[in-house]
């Protein structure tokens, strides 16, 4: 991966450049960014970047020997610590991430803006709770232990570190406040609030803005024979998620916001008994349908929180979305929508740690129903 990989977001990369530049690179960076962003991809480029022999202005060469390993993610002084779950060879406690860094360079190249649903499933841990365990730790301190092989930096790239066994998180503060030499850690997460203040305090935090409509537009020209009119309406709803985006071309969430327009007109009409039905559906749907339609729920929050506000002018909203939001802006009122909106983030949260999806589906439901019927003062 290099920075001309990744769409737009040329600050971030120019930030990171100087930084290196100047030769003021932090020893301990961490990278968040919401669910696909490019927070992993920029940890990837950026660590192309150190370790290139011939960086140019705005990119690593692409050509040199370094620059070749990292793009097939095999440097040597690259390493990867990230969750997993035990397999029929490892117990959970001896399933740490060097042995599976066949696969993890699969998921890195095929699905760089993936989550952790896509990881589990790429490695084919279905509904296997991923973390990363304690004995990570020591694998970390034992990995940067070692003097750099060949690389100027040696790079130390912890994604999901929200996953992180306390024990684990506890057992690197030292070496993440003083890490030896040239050694560089990148911690890839979606959501600083769920880490350790311990951790935090010892990183430089750098936030990684989502990817404009515009952005996500070229990708999806560039990946798929999708018609313009088609391409702006992923995009657009896919609100600077470009997993989201990249997984509706596979057709893999064509219906969701359709999907998720019903069932807020059954929550409307309270009807308990279709409610039921509909949750056992989403069950049924798989964890990736669950996400997606969660994740375009919050997407509808905020265009209907805009409506509310009278802040149209600044929506994104297309013409064949405005008579739902219309209607729904009826019903839920900004005070309404801030009561509901951080549940969907919540459910998106505990399906992804796989929380019974049929009970979350219904109680969060139920909620909506409540608030949507609740007389408003
Ligand atoms: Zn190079």
């Amino acid at each position: 991966m290099r920075f001309q990989d990744i769409p737009g977001l040329e600050s971030t990369k120019s930030q990171l450049i100087e930084a290196v530049k100047g030769n003021h690179v932090a020893h301990a960076q961490l990278f968040v960014g919401t669910e696909g962003s490019a927070n992993l991809a920029m940890a990837l480029a950026f660590s192309t970047y150190l370790n290139c022999e011939a960086p140019g202005e705005t990119d690593a060469c692409g050509a040199c020997p370094s620059c070749v390993k990292n793009s097939k993610y095999i440097h040597p002084d690259v390493n990867f610590v990230f969750p997993s779950a035990a397999t029929p060879k490892f117990k959970r406690e001896d399933a740490t991430s060097e042995k599976f860094l066949v696969e993890w360079r699969s998921f890195l190249t095929q699905t760089p803006y993936g989550n952790v649903s896509d990881w589990s499933n790429h490695f084919g841990w279905e509904n296997k709770l991923l973390m990363i365990p304690r004995q990570e730790s020591r694998n970390i301190i034992r990995a940067l232990s070692l003097k750099s092989f060949e690389g100027k930096y040696k790079v130390m790239i912890i994604w999901q570190p929200e996953l992180m066994n306390v024990n684990a998180a506890n057992g690197i503060l030292k070496i993440l406040e003083e890490p030896p030499q040239d050694t560089i850690f990148l911690l890839v997460a979606n959501d600083s609030n769920r880490l350790l203040t311990t951790i935090l305090s010892r990183a430089q935090q750098l936030r990684i803005p989502s990817f404009s409509d515009e952005n996500v537009r070229n990708v999806l020209i560039e990946k798929s024979s999708l018609s313009e009119e088609e391409i702006s309406r992923i995009a657009y709803r896919a609100n600077g998620n470009l997993r989201l985006a990249l997984s509706e071309i596979e057709g893999s969430t064509n219906d969701t916001n359709d999907y998720f327009k019903d069932w807020m007109r059954q929550c409307f009409t309270y009807n308990f008994e279709s409610l039921v039905k509909l949750a056992d559906d989403f069950q049924k749907r798989g964890k990736e349908f669950q996400i997606n339609v969660l994740s375009v729920a919050s997407n509808y929050m905020r265009e209907t929180m805009l409506k509310g506000v009278d802040a149209e002018n600044i929506s994104r909203l297309p013409d064949f979305e405005k008579g739902f939001i219309e209607k729904f802006a009826g019903v839920f009122i900004p005070e309404k929508i801030a009561r509901i909106s951080p549940s969907f983030d919540e459910a998106q949260y505990h399906v992804e740690r796989n929380a019974n999806p049929k009970i979350l589906f219904l109680d969060l439901s139920l909620s909506i129903a409540q608030i949507a019927r609740a007389k408003s003062n």
